[in-house]
């Protein structure tokens, strides 16, 4: 027996326990660990009946899913767990999974070759496959089906989402819900059955019988995942392989199943997946913060300005049980916000995510005033007013007096100079950027922006409140737009030169939806405001570039007063349900902006759309990297996944660049060059050496890294 799993006895019971902490991941050697127990369970004349169960915290949470990449690299040779499994359904005498904490995956394959599963009533189990671009390998496809029938098992398998022990025992998943100690439960249960005669799941047809009822359940499943996982293939193939479950036998199923998983598992999808799974834990690690940094401890916040943001920020802080005072300079403005406030909860209770109570508890935990009553006594001021340095800088000034000498001073700002914010003050050290994004309460994106003066403590303080507010935070060096901003800007540039040279509005945003982002350029300016973007040009005019082409069109329907939603038009017409709706007049005023501009107006197709807008993000990202702004090329694409809609399935800009192929990437760059000139199409250094060096993004990301550790 391996020492990651160990066999003992309780009585007649065989007590099969897996030890791989922390999670219990089917690593090498616990799925033959596992055999080999079950060999000996079954040799043993005194064992009647097996219990399986997970040591420490949890049963099998998964698969180890370092192993996939490893797979697909050609560094390990893919073993299947079908045979282990078989091997535990085979087994002679009743085996009992005990199931407490989460059995996902790989461990709900495990369960399901038990004969019977129990488990505590906080377990969860699930099929979350798909989140990676995989479906299930190890026959979840086809026993899941057999255990809670067709309906339930193409929901698990194909949207991934985990369902309690509750659900589990109604689906015929689990057969019973232990009270008290699991394991003196599970060994009852075991003692009850053992000498009865143990099902085999996979000799259990009975519930994939209907035929009309199953088409009916594809039918719509493959509807919903068309809709609601655009663009994806892993959903779609786990509802093919639950399919072949009730087309083929189990055997055939199987192989069905591995065919399958071998084509999502070496799919670009699946790597994109599984990269942006392991980024959101690397944006963690700062090489020069260590881990021991001291925190300041954050148990009073308060907030300047109750708008859009402000508001918010506020709720993200009430959300997390912390106290926070919100200010305004008017009492009308501080009514309007509560009344946000308060309208997001009303709709989040309505939809039943939360009781009235925890909403009443997260009101009471809001104080709306016009004073600096109380903020002596904060841990965190965050400034929300409007983006304007003077302003900015005189309210840094203000709280600087006020504040407790630990008080972290953080500015929401999204595009302005964090250093010039910090020299308001006397203690630039403690002067940070929380660049939160719209809308506030939802979007799981922190920036968090480092000044020159900002202290080790303040940096590390953030990063963890980031993770305190559900956040996740990615540290930006301070520059005009930080990341996602100052990438942003060149996306939308092209956006609207592409409409100047010929391309209708809805054909450019059309076509980056179909890419896969939540919503176009185009579209996305409506949403947020154009006046926002026409003041910001305004405000940096003096640092144009004389003879650089600007994005006319923007300015032209800012000065019509066309905001965007807001004013019910903008690039498009909007009604009164706010539904977008191409007009005649914009179209007139584009070709005469273009004509005025000496711009030929000729067909744009829509490759070229995605090139324009995609690999203007990549090339200000490789400049971004190049200057340290952001610590690694996938904290840029963390970015670009949590604050903008980019699909996860496409890794971020960057790693998308990389299964393009960075020399393509730069040949097309460099075509744009000549087309429109140096000042905005100058393929950035970076992108040139690792294209030139057959290298990519990823491997950049892990030569620095290895640096760092040497
Ligand atoms: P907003 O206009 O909705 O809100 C600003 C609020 O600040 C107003 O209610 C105003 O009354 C208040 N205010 C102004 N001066 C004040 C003072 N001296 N004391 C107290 N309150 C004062 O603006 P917003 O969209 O919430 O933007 C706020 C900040 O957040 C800006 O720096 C902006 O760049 C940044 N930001 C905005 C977004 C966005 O999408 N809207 C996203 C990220 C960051």
């Amino acid at each position: 027996m391996s020492e990651l799993v160990s066999l003992t006895r309780q009585g007649e019971i065989g007590v099969i326990t897996i030890n791989n902490p922390p999670v219990n991941a089917l690593s090498p050697g616990v799925p033959e660990g596992l055999v080999a127990s079950i060999d000996a369970a079954e040799k043993d004349p005194e064992i009647k009946a097996i219990v399986v169960i997970g040591g420490g915290r949890t049963f099998i949470a998964g698969a180890d899913i370092r192993e996939f990449g490893k797979i697909v690299a050609g560094e390990r040779p893919r073993l299947s767990l079908n045979p282990s499994l078989n091997r535990i359904e085979d087994c002679t005498k009743p085996v009992v999974m005990a199931i407490h904490g989460t059995a996902f995956g790989g461990g709900l394959e495990t369960a399901m070759a038990g004969h019977y599963r129990v488990a505590v009533a906080s377990a969860q189990v699930g099929q979350p496959e798909v989140k990676l671009g995989i479906i299930p390998g190890a026959g979840g496809t086809q026993r899941l089906p057999r255990l809670a029938g067709v309906g339930k098992a193409v929901d698990m398998c194909a949207f991934g989402e985990p369902i309690d022990a509750k659900a589990a025992l109604a689906a015929g998943i689990i057969d019973k819900i232990i009270d008290g100690d699991l394991l003196t439960g599970a060994v009852e249960f075991a003692k009850n059955v053992a000498g009865k005669l143990a099902f085999k799941t996979r000799e259990r047809n009975e519930k994939l019988q209907d035929a009309a009822g199953n088409t009916a359940i594809f039918a719509l499943a493959r509807e919903q995942a068309r809709k609601t996982r655009r663009g994806q293939l892993a959903p779609l193939a786990a509802i093919d392989a639950v399919e072949a479950a009730t087309r083929l036998s189990f055997d055939d199923g199987i192989n069905r199943e591995a065919e399958i998983f071998r084509v999502c598992l070496y799919s670009t999808q699946s790597k994109s997946l599984i990269h942006a799974f392991f980024g959101e834990r690397t944006v963690a690690k700062i090489p020069d913060i260590p881990k021991e940094t001291k925190l300041y401890d954050i148990k009073r916040a308060a907030i300047i300005g109750a708008g859009t943001m402000g508001g918010g920020i506020a709720m993200n802080y009430a959300n997390a049980g912390i106290p926070v005072i919100i200010k305004e300079t008017e009492q009308a403005a501080l009514d309007r916000g509560m009344a946000t406030i308060r309208k997001n909860y009303e709709n989040s209770v309505k939809k039943g995510r939360f009781s009235q109570a925890v909403m009443d508890q997260r009101m009471a935990l809001i104080t709306p005033q016009l004073t600096y009553d109380g903020f002596d006594q904060a841990d965190i001021i965050v400034e929300a007013v409007f983006e304007g340095m003077a302003l900015k800088k005189q309210i840094f000034a203000e709280i600087d007096k006020i504040a407790k000498p630990t008080c972290i001073l953080a500015s929401n700002t999204s595009t302005l100079d964090i250093d010039e914010i910090a020299s308001a003050t006397q203690r630039p050290h403690m002067v940070i950027g929380h660049h939160f994004f719209s809308p506030a309460n939802v979007m799981k994106l922190l920036e968090i922006v480092r000044g020159k003066a900002t202290s080790k403590e303040v940096i590390a303080t953030s990063m963890n409140l980031a993770k305190t507010l559900k956040k996740v935070g990615v540290l930006a060096g301070n520059c005009r737009g930080f990341i996602g901003n100052r990438m942003i800007h060149c996306y939308g540039r092209e956006a609207v030169f592409l409409v100047e040279e010929g391309a209708a509005p809805e054909q450019v945003d059309g076509a980056i939806y179909e890419f896969g982002l939540a919503m176009g350029p185009l579209a996305m300016g409506d949403l947020a405001g154009l006046d926002v973007g026409w003041r910001i040009r305004k405000e940096f005019k003096h640092l144009e570039k004389p003879g650089v082409r600007t994005a006319k069109m923007a300015d032209a329907l800012a000065e019509l007063g066309r905001y965007g939603q807001k004013t019910g038009k903008g690039w498009y017409l909007y009604d009164a349900n706010r539904n977008p709706k191409p007009d005649p007049e914009v179209t007139a005023l584009i070709e005469k902006v273009s004509k005025e501009n000496g711009i030929q107006r000729h067909a744009i197709s829509h490759e070229e759309i995605i090139e324009r807008t995609i690999y203007a993000l990549v090339n200000e990202g490789a400049r971004i990297l190049e200057e340290g702004i952001a610590l690694r090329a996938v904290d840029i694409d963390i970015v670009y996944l949590n604050g903008y809609g980019f699909p996860a399935w496409r890794g971020g800009p960057m790693f998308y660049a990389d299964t393009v192929g960075l020399p393509h990437v730069l040949a097309k760059i460099e075509e744009f060059e000549k087309k429109h000139g140096s000042d905005l199409w100058a393929p950035a250094p970076l992108l040139k050496k690792l294209a030139e060096a057959g290298k990519t993004f990823e491997s950049w990301d892990k030569e620095k890294e290895a640096a760092a550790g040497a």
